[in-house]
């Protein structure tokens, strides 16, 4: 059941001179929280296949159960948003001929059913000489999921539905493209100056689909690995991964012993530098520097890392999952990781 805020909640909001009383939830925002726009036909969705396999078969082991804080759903439906923004605007605006928006796609591997739905299908003319296609998704990413660099999930996906789409249709003659449109979500324009940091609040990128013979071996693999799971019990699973958990490296920071905060310029993040090991150095070469320039004092760096973001806020089965619930048992009895000069 949702959760939603006790009407008898009183906030002094800032600037407002009235008291405001928060009231329970109306019904049509209940409605809209609950609501699943995306129901999957096939036994396994596009996206179901490239998640972990713990995380996909725990929320079917669980189909009842939701987030159960409105304002954790009201923050995940913003992708929503934007997506359905978009869609209407365009199926609206275009001429049906050149662009479709969620178009679903089913197909079968090892007799096993697959599905999806493509954002976008985007034809170049309405010219039927002029046989140039774009599948398209959409993404709204923070620029932090962007610094990563990490397509390989988002080409799988694209590539997926090239493959659902264009099977039993003869791609002869017919040029596909795949394309990506992401919104960043967080971007500011001050920090756009920074390595790696978008260059802009909208992103567009285009790319050619894999052979379909390899789109089919890939997706074949990903089958192959949730069907071995089948009969096996959901806590002898593997543990999902740090990509899985949204689990990430914040930053490294350099401290002087005794100290709570970190020295000035002593915080050093990944997504300043090319790659992970560049910003440990300069974390090292920081905190080498500082005591050479203070010798009577000690320094030391230590990793602060993010909480396993989508488990604790965005997964509906964190209290059935032993991967989450173990590592909450670990960092509550591990000691902090500091690394002494
Ligand atoms: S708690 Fe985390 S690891 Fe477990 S199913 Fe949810 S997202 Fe996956």
């Amino acid at each position: 059941m949702i959760n939603i805020p006790n009407p008898q909640t009183i906030y002094d909001l800032p600037k407002l001179n009235t008291i405001m009383k928060i009231e329970p939830l109306p019904d049509f925002v209940k409605m809209g929280l609950l609501h699943n726009e995306h129901v999957t036909h096939g036994k396994y969705s596009v996206t179901e296949l490239l998640d972990h396999p713990r995380c996909t078969a725990l929320r079917k082991i669980h189909p009842d159960l939701k987030l159960d804080d409105p304002t954790k759903m009201a923050h995940a439906m913003n992708g929503t948003a934007v997506h359905a923004y978009w869609e209407k605007l365009l199926t609206q605006k275009c001429n049906p001929a050149c662009i479709q928006c969620e178009v679903a796609v089913f197909f079968k591997i090892n007799d096993i059913d697959i599905s999806g739905s493509i954002d976008i299908i985007h034809r170049k003319s309405i010219d039927l000489l002029i046989n140039e296609t774009t599948i398209i998704d959409i993404k709204n990413w923070t620029s932090y999921k962007w610094m990563q660099k990490d397509m390989a999930d988002v080409i799988d996906q694209l590539n997926s539905y090239y493959y659902g789409y264009y099977l039993g249709k003869s791609p002869y003659n017919h040029q596909v493209k795949l394309g990506l449109l992401v919104f960043i979500r967080d971007w500011h324009r001050g920090a756009s100056h920074r390595k790696n940091y978008p260059p802009s609040s909208l992103m567009y990128l285009e790319f050619a689909p894999k052979p379909m013979e390899k789109i089919k071996e890939n997706i074949t693999k990903r089958v192959k690995l949730f069907e071995d799971y089948k009969n096996v019990n959901i806590d002898d699973y593997p543990d999902a991964d740090d990509k899985a958990t949204w689990s990430r490296l914040e930053a490294y920071r350099v401290y002087k012993v005794g100290g709570n905060n970190a020295i000035r310029g002593g915080v050093f993040r990944p997504e300043d530098y090319e790659s992970n090991v560049e910003c440990l150095a300069a974390t090292e070469e920081k905190m080498n520097a500082t005591q050479l320039a203070n010798p009577k004092e000690e320094y030391y760096f230590k990793e602060c890392n993010t909480e396993r973001k989508r488990c604790a806020e965005y997964c509906p089965v964190a209290d059935m999952c032993n991967t989450y619930q173990n590592s909450l048992k670990e960092s509550y009895e591990a000691p902090q990781k500091e690394v002494p000069v």
